[in-house]
């Protein structure tokens, strides 16, 4: 950068200085010179919230203007309780800013069993404790069924027929998502609730029985009811009358993508796990006091899942905008496609997460990577800083920044 050009950068940042000194001081306006901020709260407030979000309390002095709420608990969403499991989800409905996935979290009992049914929406999931056992059939009737744990995803195509099974000792709790921010978990067509609504000589026809065959169908659908394990034979991938590709795939068993002092990064989209057409995912984890790096999401928004520990998110919204949230196990957020973003663990454990994106792939463009990549001295000019910097940056991608 030519020294004339650097000295006017200074003196333009010397006169933004003095009109923001000079306006704080009109009377009225609002004082946001740091010294002078009054952050005393004489009035009502949450005691256990307001130690929950440190940063909407205190947020740092470079969050301004309104960013949408991008965050939401699965702690506060309605609990439908079965005897068998329970499950909850987090619609647009409630969480106005995730319009492209809708999330639901479940659990089952040993033997606990959400229903053969099937749905609009594609249905992604990633298991966090125990062991289920899944089945699914496609429309050329070739089957699937597999033994999943902990790590593990699966992912049925939008209207593939599907069920999950807990399985002993301890059943099982995991994320479902689905392509579609609209979609409720509440609502998808159940094999008890049609034939529950058929007539039984119809469903003699059907089956080529007797219509006495079905006296005890359910007049209402179970959705989960408490079950015997069925302990059927993991499919063959490939083998005659099974799916062709997998509806399972062990994220947290593979090799992660990217791997730092600080963290990892664990892909799973439809270039290793063919079926996940439309929610291409990230597995996340930051060691205390890492940093996942500045980016954003050219083709999608991204949805998360925080699996445990506890993090900051701030987002850059444009226009001068940037708002920073707080996370704790269980709760979900979202951040608009092309947002600027960057994650950083708080607490005294590693923090993990999934991002997840209605995509076919997982793609981000780093803010280092766009830096390294574009002429130096021209990257220089705008953050007015030594252009040597930039010569120094990593050829890598770490989207965990060693720290
Ligand atoms: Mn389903
Ligand atoms: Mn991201």
């Amino acid at each position: 950068m030519s020294q004339l050009r650097g000295r006017a950068l200074l003196l333009a940042s010397a006169i933004g200085d003095m009109i923001a000194t000079r306006s704080v001081r009109h009377p009225g306006a609002r004082d946001t010179h740091p010294s002078k901020r009054d952050t005393s709260n004489p009035g009502p407030d949450n005691p256990v919230l307001l130690t929950q979000f440190p940063s909407s309390v205190a947020p740092p002095q470079t969050d301004k203007g309104h960013v949408p709420n991008l965050w939401f608990p699965f702690s506060q969403a309605h609990r439908r309780i079965q005897h068998g499991g329970w499950s909850r989800e987090v619609t647009v409905k409630d969480f106005v800013a995730a319009k492209e996935i809708a999330g639901v979290n479940m659990r089952l009992t040993p033997g606990g069993v959400r229903e053969l049914h099937w749905h609009l929406a594609a249905e992604w999931a990633f298991m966090l404790t125990g062991s289920a056992q899944i089945t699914a059939v496609d429309q050329h009737g070739r089957r699937f069924v597999d033994n999943v744990g902990p790590g593990d995803l699966w992912y049925f195509p939008a209207g593939i027929p599907h069920s999950i099974q807990g399985l002993e000792p301890a059943g099982c709790e995991f994320i479902l998502a689905f392509d579609d921010g609209n979609f409720s978990e509440f609502d998808t067509f159940t094999i008890s609730d049609w034939a529950g609504h058929t007539p039984k000589e119809v469903l003699a026809k059907n089956f080529g029985v007797d219509a006495v065959a079905f006296a005890d169908v359910p007049r209402e659908q179970l959705y989960i009811f408490q079950g015997k394990i069925v302990a059927a034979q993991p499919t063959q991938i490939g083998a005659p009358g099974v799916v062709p590709q997998s509806f399972s795939f062990r994220l947290g068993a593979k090799q992660p993508d990217y791997q730092t002092a600080s963290g990892s990064v664990r892909i799973a989209d439809s270039h290793n796990f063919p079926v996940s057409t439309t929610i291409a995912a990230a597995l996340v984890e930051v060691e205390p006091g890492g940093l996942r790096e500045l980016h954003w999401h050219p083709n999608a928004d991204e949805w998360q899942f925080w699996i445990s520990g506890q993090a900051r998110m701030t987002v850059f919204a444009a226009g001068g905008r940037a708002r920073t949230f707080d996370f704790h196990a269980g709760d979900v957020g979202t951040v608009p496609r092309a947002m600027g973003h960057y994650i950083e663990n708080t607490g005294n454990e590693a923090v993990r997460y999934l991002e997840l994106f209605r995509a076919d792939e997982f793609a981000e463009v780093p803010l280092t990577a766009w830096a390294a990549h574009t002429p130096h001295d021209l990257v220089a000019q705008h953050l007015n800083i030594d252009p040597a910097l930039l010569d120094k940056l990593p050829d890598r991608k770490q989207p965990v920044v060693p720290a």
